[in-house]
């Protein structure tokens, strides 16, 4: 049996496949974890909105948008 360390409580709860929430201790803790990976990437706009201009610059500059 195997025991890991809970991501996001860090309580030992085992490595099973009975466990549906591993590598969690619990639903709960994964939805915390999973919260928390949202509110990171929220965290990051310089990223994305650089994403979006070479997105819109690439749209624009786009010769072939004859389906607009
Ligand atoms: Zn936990």
């Amino acid at each position: 049996m195997t025991m890991i360390a809970c991501p996001t409580c860090q309580k030992k709860t085992e490595w099973s496949t009975d466990n549906v929430d591993r590598p969690f201790c619990s639903a709960k803790c994964k939805l915390i974890d999973l919260g928390e990976w949202a509110s990171e990437s929220y965290a990051i706009p310089q990223q994305t909105s650089d994403e979006e201009e070479i997105f819109s610059g690439t749209l624009e500059s786009d010769p072939n948008k004859s389906f607009l």
